[in-house]
């Protein structure tokens, strides 16, 4: 590890994190699951496909417009199941609170989990609590480990092509924007929500046997870009996108240039990126467009045999670009 100490980036789902993983996590326990590196691992129990993965959820403020940390932690562990082509069925949860946090907001994260996991049509099985001393956690975190049987297979970004296509399924940087309306730090007044939710009803809507679906993500920390470039690292093909046709609130695009933040890199804990089959992704779009999650869904690119290994962007004013991992200190603590 070049550092020699952890930095907030090492959390921040971009450069840092990749690191973190590959130098010290992917090492010490290597296994096949594990090295694929997917958002679930993806299982074999005696013949029944089985998809697992946790995520640990620690967003400050823990409440925001359009969400909360319970909201998240049920969504976002639904989400890395789904995006693996699996059903989510069973959920854990570990919660760490600290001493002297209001049971009231207690009580509203975990009847936001209710509903979140209604929604999803998931369980919440099994679960532990721990209390830290005042002043040794903030308030609340959340971790929370899924399961699920895999229903579609094959998937994964070995199965990706030149020629192939990339959908995004709605409009993308919602989330990280509430987030930091939530945190008060920006004299802006702005209206926005996060698009906190669970997406495995809108993927079922697509993906079902020959859908075309090769590979999917879910763009949280990092964004669409840190999700895109993750995956065309090392590859024999890169993938060319179209800035004009990536949809971006406007309200969204204006705070941006005004704060200097890429939206491209902002985290999403509601949408999805699909790449399929250039066939069959006009089908795919028409599906998502007809699920009220996926409304906004776009054409964004496609894969080709140029540039291996890089993500390149065709900007609004006829230029390239070249999209970077980023490094993952911008915006820490979003989910
Ligand atoms: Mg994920």
């Amino acid at each position: 590890m070049r550092s020699k100490i952890i930095r907030l980036g090492h959390g921040g789902g971009g450069r840092l994190t990749g690191e973190l993983i590959r130098q010290l996590f992917l090492p010490a326990w290597s296994n096949p699951a594990l090295a694929a590196l997917g958002d679930s691992a993806r299982l074999d129990l005696e013949g029944q496909k089985i998809a697992f993965t946790t995520d640990s959820y620690v967003v400050s403020p823990p409440f925001f417009p359009g969400g909360d940390i319970g909201k998240l932690a049920v969504c976002g562990t639904a989400n890395d199941l789904a995006v693996a082509g699996a059903r989510p069925e069973f959920l854990s949860c570990g919660i760490i609170l600290e001493e002297g946090f209001p049971v009231a907001q207690l009580e509203r994260i975990v009847a936001s989990m209710r509903a979140a996991a209604t929604e999803a049509g998931v369980q919440i099985v099994t679960g532990d609590t721990k209390v830290v001393g005042k002043g040794k956690g903030d308030g609340v975190f959340i971790n929370t480990s899924g399961l699920g049987r895999i229903v579609y297979d094959p998937l994964g970004a070995e199965h990706i092509r030149p020629g192939d296509q990339v959908l995004v399924s709605g409009l993308l940087g919602d989330h990280a924007l509430a987030v930091l309306k939530a945190r008060g730090e920006f004299a802006l007044d702005y209206e926005i929500e996060s698009d906190c939710a669970a997406l495995n009803g809108l993927i079922a809507s697509f993906l079902e046997p020959d859908s075309g679906v090769r590979f999917m993500r879910d763009p949280t920390r990092g964004g669409l870009a840190a999700a895109l470039c993750e995956i065309a690292t090392d590859q024999t093909w890169g993938i060319r996108l179209v800035e004009e046709s990536i949809p971006i609130r406007k309200t969204v695009a204006g705070l941006c240039e005004v704060l200097g933040y890429d939206p491209l890199t902002l985290a999403n804990e509601g949408k999805v990126v699909v790449i399929a089959r250039a066939d069959a992704a006009p089908a795919i779009l028409e599906r998502m467009k007809a699920h009220p999650l996926g409304r906004e869904a776009a054409l964004i690119g496609q894969v080709v045999g140029e540039h291996p290994g890089k993500v390149c962007l065709e900007t609004t004013v006829g230029g390239t670009r070249i999209l970077d991992i980023p490094l993952g200190e911008d915006l820490p603590r979003i989910c």
